[in-house]
């Protein structure tokens, strides 16, 4: 059976049930959601057979943007997957339920399932799905899990939020030193010629350090189409890409995400650079030099003098 009073906080022995009821559901989001949702996985406690949960599915939704998915909400409604747009973040999207699933689904403040939308391949679908892998890899990890969600049940019945809380440190602890999770950007170094001088383009990004325009490969995405679309969105130019040129780098993010970047070259002739509102704080087509001082790492400082030198003997071997 499932179904827990929403915010509190109560576990209850692993029922193979659940698996069940988690697949039947996963066909029927698959089916309304169809092609818009690019991978759907049960996660969480209950997604780990022999180890105490709430009696709640979460469920991810991996999309590739989230626009693909606005159609459906009518539809999911109608089928008691329902929108809470407070619980909503930049990073997921957020729809409960409380359906039958072998109890009795009167009371209004019950839930079954919490369904998490999010971007396919990101942070949130990596890191949700990559702790319940490792939990259901090893039993002697999940067994501490379980001890921990006890412990932590018990002082905090009727606070969710509290409890989920407590988790965190064991989570992020997991993800550090336990699980692999990789991921890529791809992007460019865009240049134009002005005045008879090379000229690059340098964005101050979310995060707040400067760096060239790039960003997450979405689902099916090729390198080249990333760094097009990446660089398109975050600057609005439409430019010419060299993949002759490709210069990557590793960096680690948060502690646990082995993330690696890879660059083009690209051109533009004409067009006027827009930053993209609320992903890009600022934006300047620099001199070689400035544009070097501008850059806050030094894997992006390397990256320009590989683009420099490139640039200066192609054009060496025009003259
Ligand atoms: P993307 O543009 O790929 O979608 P993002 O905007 O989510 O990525 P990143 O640029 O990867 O974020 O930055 C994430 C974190 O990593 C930030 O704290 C940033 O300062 C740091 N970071 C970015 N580039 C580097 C680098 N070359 N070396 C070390 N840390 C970096």
């Amino acid at each position: 059976m499932l179904g827990l009073k929403r915010n509190t906080v109560k576990l209850v022995p692993y029922d193979p049930e659940w698996e069940k009821y988690a697949n039947e559901s996963i066909s029927e989001l698959s089916s309304i959601l169809g092609s818009a949702a690019v991978e759907i996985r049960l996660v969480g406690g209950a997604a780990v057979p022999g180890i105490r949960s709430k009696p709640i599915l979460d469920i991810m939704v991996g999309v590739r943007q989230f626009k693909d998915i606005a159609p459906f909400f009518p539809d999911l409604e109608s089928k008691g997957y329902i929108r809470k747009m407070e619980n909503d973040s930049d990073s997921k999207l957020f729809v409960y339920a409380n359906l039958p699933m072998g109890g009795d689904n009167s009371d209004p403040e019950r839930r079954t399932h919490y369904v998490h939308i999010v971007i396919h391949g990101q942070t949130v679908w990596n890191s949700y799905t990559a702790f319940c892998d490792c939990l259901k890899k090893d039993p002697d990890l999940s067994k501490k899990y379980e001890q921990l969600k006890e412990s932590l049940a018990a002082r905090f019945p009727e606070d969710r939020r509290s409890y989920t809380m407590g988790k965190s440190e064991f989570v992020r602890r997991v993800l550090r030193t336990r699980c692999d999770i990789k991921e890529r950007s791809c992007g460019a170094v865009v240049w134009r010629k002005r005045g008879g001088r090379r000229h690059y383009l340098i964005i101050q990004n979310r995060s707040g350090h400067s760096g060239f325009p790039k960003g997450h490969m979405e689902y099916g995405e090729t390198e080249e189409q990333t760094a097009i679309r990446e660089i398109f969105e975050e600057t609005s130019l439409r430019v010419r890409l060299d993949t002759s040129f490709r210069a990557e780098y590793r960096y680690l993010v948060d502690g646990y995400i082995h993330k690696s970047a890879l660059y083009f070259l690209a051109s533009y002739t004409d067009g006027v650079f827009r930053p993209q509102a609320g992903e890009v704080f600022g934006i300047w087509l620099l001199p070689f030099e400035d544009a070097l001082e501008r850059l806050d790492y030094e894997q992006d400082r390397r990256v320009l003098r590989l683009a420099e030198k490139r640039l200066a003997s192609d054009e060496q071997k025009a003259q």
